[in-house]
Parts: structure tokens; C-alpha cells; sequence
């Protein structure tokens, strides 16, 4: 069984707390490794360690920033199909799909390469008379990302090469659910030439997220997890004095048109709602079928439904793999009984689908006559179910979508230009698909909910991912002819 250690000051460290957590291959039900919990004590090492290389880093040339940063983007694409392989034995999601994240992964990074672009500033010649001005935009210092077990490999790659392109020192919490393939990717930062101490991995629970929230030298915090926490860690590390931007939950909403191609809007449904077993923050987890669609929307996603393949990701045939944890999966699967209970229609249900050996398997599920006030669709259910919610109008659906307290993404599938241009605007959440069920941003620009889905000022990666790692400082500068040079006590205005 595989030992996950810290990865500090440059060096694997074995766990010193005394505490571990199981991790697991979803697959088999197997308890895979062991991974280290750190203490309050391992957190001050690993800030400390951080802090002692940020002087050096943040005075390197942007020159060397990029050379290096190049080199990891090459690493990483390189041993593409190992991430891949380490996130399917802890996470579970199928082979295909790793390599998925890992692609999105690379295009972040490849934006971070980009990074002397990003911070050239801005410059006004004789702004007055003789008098200069410019900006530019400084690191902050250490800096920590928190991050979820759902994209073990992409979510702490959306913050770190940013931050550190930007001339940050950073500590990495991962998911303690699946921490291999980021200490991976770490591993391979380190072997692309980043000095000691730039990256540093904790492992760790509430406690080390804590320890971080709590540290005087953290000056700021990009946590991407469940509303509850992101909300916990934007109150705590705001109140500290710190910059915070806390991704949450999400309920992603679906508005399917009367004109929709139903066989467009129903493979994007079956494709969002079940890829990954449903454990996407952008997974589609409403369909709101408007008018007199609904009957064909329902019958043409069964149909889908019954062609699915769920299995072991390693399994070349499987298209989705087994939930993270056994636990997670009974929570899923009490959704759909819970649903039924309260008058829905289960039209495809999970729990009957038959699976051999101890793996953490759900078959899909699909509810239809879904209403507003039932559990299955007033929670962020994580999980392979989809819910059919029928209204009469366009209007209606939006309306729905506002009263709903989160609001990361959401899609309208639609013939008619018109509606779908007013949807733009309409919509209340921070991504919008248009015929396309998982709007996730492109690595240059940036990524982030609205209301419950995101506390904080600034959006994830991109544009908004350098803003957030960095501060502006402005210089005003004067070299005068000595002969105009006279005392002035007025407030400075411009000649
Ligand atoms: P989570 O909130 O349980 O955990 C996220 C991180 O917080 C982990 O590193 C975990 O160790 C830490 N944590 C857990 N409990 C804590 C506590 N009590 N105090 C302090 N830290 C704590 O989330 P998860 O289950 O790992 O991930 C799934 C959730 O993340 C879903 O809600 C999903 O929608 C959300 N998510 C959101 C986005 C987004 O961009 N909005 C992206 C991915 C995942």
C-alpha cells in the first residue's frame, strides 16, 4: 500500500502528525494508500519554506519565469497518460476523461506561459509636464490553494502556475481523497527547474486548511469545494485580512425550447449529467423542458440512457466510472428513493443497475416531473441523476433559475437566435452554454459562478486569475530640468 507524503522545501516528507487518511481505488473498493494529515506544525514549515523563497523568486527575470514555466507545460503534456492513470485509480472517473482534465489542465498552463504579456503593465509618457507614470502589477507573497476531490489534477493547476508565473511562492492543500496526481504534477514543477520552496504540497484536513486561514503569512486563498466550506473559508480568510476567492456548489440548469434539436439537446444532456458519475461542478443536473417538449426530451435521453457503459475506468468500453467514496454513493442513490417518495417520476433508476466486485458503482438515474420544493432538486446531489423540472414557458424557466440559490453555469438548447440571445441575458449564472451543455471558460479567459457558486471579487484562471495573484502599484516619475524645480505646498495637479 502506497504512502502519500508532503511535498516541502523542494523534498518528499513523510507525515510527522501521527494522522492519515485512507485513500481508496473507487473501482475495486480497495483501500489503495495512506496519505499523510498534516499538523498546524508541517503547515508553518511548509509557509515558512514558501516565504524564504519568494525574495529570489519574485525578483527572477520574467525571461527565466517563462523558460521554466514552458518546461513544466512540457513535462506535464509528456507524462499526460500517468497523471491520467493516477487520477482514474483514486478518483475512479473512466481513462478518456482523465485525459480530459489533464488537456484543460495544459491549456492553463499554457496561458501562465504567456505570463510576460500578462504583466508588462501600462505606461503614460508625460502624463504632465516632465512627470511619467506607469503600472505594473506586483506579487503578493505566499499565497495557498484549496482545492476539490473532483479535479484532482485541473483545479490546482487553474491556480498555481498563475500565481507563481505572477512571482508568488505557493502552498498546495489538495483533496486528501485523491492526492496522488497532484503531488505528481508537483514533483513535475519541481523537475522542470522551479527552485525549492516555490511549490511546496501539504496534505491535510480541516486542520491544515485552518492552519493556512490562520497564517500571517498567507496573503491570500483560491478554494474551489462545496458552498458550505467555500463560504467558511472566504468569512474566515476575509476576516483575517486576506484576499479570498471561494468557488462552491453548483445546480446547473438545462433549458431545453419546444424548437430544440431534441436529439442535439439529448446527447448534451446524457453527456453533462452522467460524465464523470455526475461529479462535475458543471454537470447539467436539471433538464427544465419548456412547453411541450418534455415527452420527446424524456424518451429520447432514456433511449441514450440504456446504451450507456458503466464501469472501471481503466476499462477501454466504460464511459463512466464508480463514485469517490462508498458513502457518497449511498448519499446519490438515497436521492432517487427520496424523489420517488415525493411523487416524482423515476423513469431510469440507478439502484437497479447490477455491478460485480466491492467498487463504488451507481447506475444512472433520470427523475422526471421533478419540482421545485423536493430534495432532489433543492440539492447539490454530486452524482449521476438527472431531474426533468416541466414548465409551461421561457419565462417560467428563467424564473427558476433565478430563485435558485446557485448559479454556476447554465444552457439553453434552442433553434431560435432570438431566444437564445435574451437567455445571454437573462441567465442568471456565471457561465452560459448556448447549444452547448458545459460552457467551462477556455483557459484564457476566466471561470466562475454567481451567487452561492463563488464568494469573492475575482473569477478563477485566466485575465482574472492574474489580477487575483497580483497588486497594482503605480509609479509617477520625474526628472526635471534643475531650473523649473520650486517649492509648492498646492495639492500636485497636472500642467
Ligand atoms: P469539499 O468542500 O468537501 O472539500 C474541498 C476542500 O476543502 C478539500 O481540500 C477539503 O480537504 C477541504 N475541507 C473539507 N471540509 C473542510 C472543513 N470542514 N473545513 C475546512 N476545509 C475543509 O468539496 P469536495 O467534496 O472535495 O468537492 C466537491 C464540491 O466541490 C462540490 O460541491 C462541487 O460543486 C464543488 N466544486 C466546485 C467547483 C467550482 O468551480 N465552482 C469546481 C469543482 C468542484
Amino acid at each position: 500500500m502506497k504512502t502519500i507524503q508532503h511535498l516541502i522545501d523542494g523534498e518528499f516528507r513523510a507525515g510527522s502528525s501521527g494522522r492519515s487518511s485512507a485513500v481508496f481505488n473507487p473501482a475495486t473498493g480497495e483501500r489503495s494508500g495512506e496519505v499523510a494529515l498534516a499538523s498546524v506544525d508541517e503547515v508553518d514549515v511548509a509557509v515558512a519554506s514558501a516565504k524564504a523563497a519568494f525574495d529570489d523568486w519574485k525578483n527572477e527575470s520574467l525571461a527565466k519565469r517563462t523558460k521554466l514555466m514552458f518546461e513544466f507545460r512540457n513535462l506535464v503534456v509528456a507524462n499526460a497518460d500517468e497523471i491520467a492513470a493516477r487520477l482514474t485509480s483514486e478518483h475512479g472517473k473512466v481513462l478518456s476523461d482523465a485525459g480530459g482534465e489533464v488537456a484543460r489542465a495544459v491549456e492553463n498552463i499554457e496561458f501562465a506561459c504567456g505570463l510576460a504579456e500578462h504583466l508588462k503593465g501600462s505606461y503614460s509618457e508625460s502624463a504632465s509636464t516632465g512627470v511619467d507614470v506607469y503600472s505594473v502589477r506586483r506579487p503578493l507573497g505566499v499565497v495557498a490553494g484549496i482545492t476539490p476531490f473532483n479535479f484532482p489534477a485541473m483545479v490546482p493547476v487553474w491556480m498555481f502556475p498563475n500565481a507563481i508565473a505572477c512571482g508568488n511562492t505557493f502552498v498546495l492543500k489538495p483533496s486528501e481523497r485523491d492526492p496522488s496526481a497532484p503531488l505528481f504534477i508537483a514533483e513535475l514543477f519541481q523537475e522542470a527547474g522551479f527552485p525549492p520552496g516555490v511549490l511546496n504540497v501539504v496534505h491535510g484536513d480541516k486542520i491544515s486548511v485552518d492552519a493556512l486561514l490562520e497564517h500571517p503569512d498567507v496573503k491570500a486563498v483560491s478554494f474551489v469545494g462545496s458552498t458550505p466550506i467555500a463560504k467558511y473559508v472566504y468569512e474566515t480568510g476575509t476576516a483575517r485580512g486576506k484576499r479570498v476567492q471561494a468557488l462552491g456548489g453548483a445546480k446547473n440548469h438545462m433549458v431545453v425550447l419546444p424548437d430544440a434539436d431534441i436529439d442535439l439537446a439529448a446527447d448534451s444532456a446524457v453527456s453533462a449529467a452522467y460524465g464523470s458519475a455526475g461529479e462535475r461542478c458543471m454537470a447539467v443536473s436539471v433538464a427544465v423542458a419548456v412547453g411541450d417538449a418534455g415527452d420527446a426530451l424524456v424518451d429520447a435521453i432514456k433511449v441514450r440512457m440504456e446504451k450507456l457503459s458503466v464501469g472501471p475506468g481503466t476499462e477501454p468500453s466504460a464511459e463512466m466510472g464508480p463514485l469517490i467514496t462508498a458513502e457518497h454513493r449511498d448519499r446519490v442513490a438515497g436521492y432517487v428513493g427520496a424523489g420517488a417518495d415525493a411523487g416524482a417520476t423515476v423513469v431510469v433508476d440507478g439502484r437497479e443497475a447490477q455491478f460485480d466486485g466491492d467498487g463504488f458503482f451507481l447506475g444512472v438515474s433520470l427523475i422526471d416531473h421533478v419540482t421545485p420544493d423536493m430534495s432532489v432538486y433543492t440539492d447539490e446531489i454530486f452524482g449521476p441523476v438527472l431531474s426533468v423540472v416541466r414548465v409551461d414557458t421561457y419565462q417560467e424557466a428563467v424564473d427558476l433559475m433565478s430563485s435558485n440559490p446557485w448559479g454556476n453555469g447554465a444552457a439553453i438548447f434552442t433553434r431560435d437566435g432570438g431566444a437564445a440571445r435574451r437567455f445571454q441575458e437573462d441567465a442568471d449564472a456565471g457561465m452560459v452554454g448556448i447549444n452547448v451543455p458545459i460552457p467551462v471558460p477556455v483557459g484564457y479567459h476566466s471561470f466562475g459562478g454567481w451567487k452561492d457558486s463563488a464568494f469573492g471579487d475575482t473569477t478563477m484562471y485566466g485575465p482574472e486569475g492574474i489580477h487575483f495573484f497580483t497588486r497594482p502599484k503605480v509609479l509617477t516619475s520625474r526628472w526635471p530640468d534643475p531650473a523649473t524645480s520650486a517649492v509648492d505646498l498646492g495639492f500636485p495637479t497636472n500642467r
